[in-house]
């Protein structure tokens, strides 16, 4: 994981504060492409100490284990699966969670008899606690428990819904403690449309739904007046690639991802947002098949959920970071009407499609609808971008702070294809401050009839401009310096390798010299020798250049 600081100036009309998140890093190859920025959005996300949170789910574990306990039917293996829920909810959920407030259900779930089952659960817990520091830093200090006040302030409404809005837009929520919360976190910051993940994305495998937990969700999207069909975009395991060739890893990644699509389908979600995945260095066509391959082996395990395939910023072997990728993808997915495609802004502008000025972005929608085409267009990630254009990093930005800027999101908050579809937030979040998002969704909103030259847009571009610009000049600051280093670093290999020549021609020829008489002759050919040796040695570096350029996605763009 990267380190974390960076400032950056907060939305409209706040003061500009610190705002902690992953700044940097490279994604992690292991299995799949795992986007720094991503992967530290979500840690946020999840680790956010939620102790009521963890307190009430615990106690409701507990009373569920309590009705379950009354049928006098309770197996070792449910009390396990029980055990393993909590343990699995707390690791999840916080890993500064406190002893004092798993208490709270140990002695409730005492008075009804469970003594023994919830001592193995407080047990696990300090365990949990115990490993904490050593997870998210030395110096990470204890949060404190939440007021009553701070807990009633969590629910209180952030932004109303413009619910007439033609543009969806919402935001990446918490599910944590409960798959349904999502519902009313979405609903809280006047989200129209949102993303959750539906189960934990950093393990491979997370307990079932509990049936009280998919009425809930259900009844609240019905409250609350979500289409679940349409616009929520679950994000997918980063954990998961179906590109993988290694039969056994492949098995796991499949499975991990079906289980999400049933999960969804439980939910009456209809799309499911996820990276393609990574060729992890083999040849590019065999890792699209295999994609396909699971695709339509999933579109037949389950009946209506649609699956989406992101635009990727590009990093070597990461799959989808050319909307030719995507397009073979699609062209080998038999059932057609289950596949489409969800457009990253900051991914996409990074891997060099220009959305910024009106003209660049009408080129760039061309080639999406000449290449994927809009009719598999099927949802938006709308974030700005820390990494300049065509730099192939996946850096997320909140709105116009970033390279892109407010112009480019004033292109898309002006395009009508993208009406109805699901536009999805992924910016970052000062200290968990959602309203963060709030603001960006009314943003981004005020946006839609803007022309570009209209005084009002070029005053609030230019106020947004500013605000990032000093975090803009450091990351360019900072690329700036990695590439000299780089330069640097290429030069000194090339000395080597060229000392390294002349050091066995000389070599060759004291060996050509052992005959005495004949050293004069052997002078000159020697010489005139070096020069093309060191030209050779000179293109086969450049070979190797190019050869690396290739093998890394885009740059085209
Ligand atoms: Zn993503
Ligand atoms: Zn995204």
């Amino acid at each position: 994981m990267a380190k974390r600081s960076r400032q950056a100036p907060s939305l409209p009309s706040d003061d500009n504060s610190d705002f902690s998140q992953d700044s940097d890093g490279d994604p992690d190859f292991g299995n799949i492409s795992q986007p720094a920025t991503q992967s530290l959005l979500q840690d946020t996300r999840v680790r956010k100490p939620r102790s009521a949170a963890v307190a009430s789910t615990a106690k409701r574990r507990a009373a569920d284990a309590e009705d379950d306990e009354s049928d006098g039917e309770t197996t070792v293996k449910n009390k396990k699966a029980r055990r393993n829920t909590i343990i699995g909810k707390l690791e999840d959920l916080d890993f500064e969670v406190e002893k004092s407030e798993v208490s709270a259900s140990v002695t409730k779930t005492r008075k009804s008899g469970k003594a023994l089952e919830v001592e193995s659960v407080s047990a696990k817990t300090t365990k949990s606690i115990a490993k904490a520091p050593e997870k998210s830093g030395k110096d990470t200090p204890k949060r404190k428990r939440k007021t009553k006040e701070e807990k009633a302030a969590e629910k209180m409404p952030l932004a109303d819904r413009a619910l007439k809005c033609a543009f969806k837009i919402g935001a990446h929520v918490s599910s944590a403690a409960g798959v349904e919360n999502s519902v009313t976190n979405a609903d809280r910051i006047g989200a129209n449309a949102f993303a959750l993940f539906l189960k934990s994305q950093r393990k491979w495998e997370s307990p079932p739904y509990k049936p009280a937990n998919v009425t809930a969700f259900k009844k609240f999207t019905k409250t609350k007046n979500y289409d679940s069909r349409k616009h929520m975009l679950p994000h997918g395991s980063y954990l998961v690639n179906l590109a993988q060739k290694d039969t056994e890893k492949a098995a796991k990644a499949y499975t991990s991802f079906i289980d999400d699509l049933k999960r969804a389908e439980s939910l009456d979600i209809g799309l499911f947002n996820f990276h393609p995945g990574s060729t992890l260095g083999e040849p590019r066509d065999e890792a699209i098949e295999r994609i396909a391959n699971a695709l339509n082996k999933a579109h037949k395990e389950t009946s209506f959920v649609r699956t989406v395939l992101e635009t990727m910023a590009g990093q070597g072997n990461v799959i989808g970071c050319k909307f030719e990728d995507l397009r073979d993808i699609i062209a080998l997915v038999e059932d057609k009407s289950r596949v489409g495609v969800c457009i990253d802004t900051c991914h996409s502008f990074s891997a060099g499609y220009d959305l910024r000025s009106p003209e660049t972005y009408r080129a760039v929608m061309k080639e999406f609808d000449e290449v994927i085409g809009f009719k598999y267009l099927s949802a938006l990630h709308l974030n700005d971008s820390k990494a300049p254009f065509n730099s192939h990093r996946d850096l997320h930005q909140n709105i116009g702070l970033g390279f892109l800027g407010l112009s480019a999101f004033r292109n898309v908050m002006n395009t009508k294809e993208f009406h109805d579809l699901p536009m999805v937030l992924e910016t970052p979040l000062e200290d968990d401050d959602v309203s963060v998002w709030a603001k960006e969704i009314k943003l981004l909103e005020s946006l839609v009839g803007l022309e570009a030259d209209d005084p009002k847009f070029l005053a609030l571009e230019k106020e947004y401009a500013d605000k990032g610009a000093a975090e803009r000049k450091e990351v360019l600051d900072k690329l700036e310096k990695r590439e000299a280093e780089k330069g640097e670093k290429e030069a000194k290999k090339k000395e080597r390798a060229e000392k390294k020549a002349a050091k066995e021609k000389l070599k060759d020829e004291k060996a050509r010299k052992k005959p005495p008489k004949k050293a004069t002759g052997t002078k000159r050919g020697k010489a005139s020798k070096g020069a093309s040796d060191s030209d050779s040695s000179e293109l086969s570096e450049l070979e190797t250049e190019s050869d690396s350029d290739a093998s890394s996605c885009g740059g085209k763009h």
